[in-house]
């Protein structure tokens, strides 16, 4: 994960001051179709790193990001699209700071005095592969906080989407980050089990198949012709063999053994 620091000092919500015990992190996603960050975060004159910032950012022309006053909203982080298209997050309070995210629920609390807060900067919500990479940043930035702060994200109520903390009655009623996830068949118990494996050094698998023969590269194809042929390895029906590099590196292993002949 790419992490980058522009604290919004000139928003009213860092300007109140006012600190947190952080309890747990509630994700959000921004329910506009913008995936950029800079859309939201631009460093001022005062900013350390300026320059370093708005060249990996991009600029805003528009003058709508949240680093000014007279905004009832702000978050710790957000995640979303660097100027190269790459996705990062990007701490935008101190993590102890209490946010303006999450309003007021219906118990008449507030997530606002418990959870530090980041949102996802939505697409269009239909490419999976910005999806991916959000969801990714996303997870590694709640485990790292959570290692920070000694939190439990698989504890009741520790690690919640906004959505999540209108049902607690934490926060006021909007749908993310359920209007989202479920396009690409995640929900908020996948995000977590997903938070306690990056926690736990996991990476995500990045397991290669070949579908055919003829995809598989040819240091590897001799051998796996060789199980095919000699109907060890039938593969998947329909004439595919959906074969993972790792047993085609394992078959010519095999083979140098001469133990396909
Ligand atoms: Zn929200």
């Amino acid at each position: 994960m790419k992490l980058l620091q522009c604290i919004l000092t000139a928003n009213s919500c860092y300007r109140t001051g006012r600190k947190i015990k952080p309890k747990g992190v509630m994700v959000h996603s921004t329910g506009a179709n913008n995936p950029t960050l800079r859309r939201y975060v631009q460093p001022l004159a005062s900013t350390p790193g300026r320059e370093e910032l708005l060249a990996a950012l991009g600029v805003n022309q528009n003058g709508n990001h949240w680093n000014r006053p007279d905004l009832d909203v702000c978050v710790h982080g957000f995640v979303g699209r660097l100027a190269d298209g790459s996705v990062a997050a990007v701490q935008t309070l101190p993590w102890d700071c209490r946010g303006w995210h999450a309003g007021t629920g219906t118990s008449g609390g507030s997530a606002n005095n418990t959870h530090i807060s980041f949102e996802i900067c939505e697409d269009g919500l239909t490419d999976p592969v910005y999806f991916q990479r959000a969801y990714q940043t996303a997870v590694e930035l709640t485990a790292m906080l959570c290692r920070d702060y000694g939190l439990d994200p698989l504890a009741d109520g520790v690690v919640i989407c906004h959505q999540d903390g209108y049902r607690r009655g934490i926060a006021s009623n909007h749908g993310d980050v359920y209007n989202w996830f479920p396009r690409f068949g995640r929900n908020m118990n996948d995000f977590r089990a997903d938070v306690v494996r990056a926690m736990n050094g996991e990476e995500e698998s990045e397991m290669i198949y070949y579908r055919n023969l003829e995809d598989i590269p040819a240091y590897y194809r001799e051998a796996v012709a060789k199980a095919v042929e000699r109907g060890a390895l039938n593969g998947t029906g329909g004439g595919e063999l959906n074969v993972s590099e790792d047993l085609c590196r394992t078959l010519t292993v095999l083979d140098r053994l001469e133990k396909l002949d």
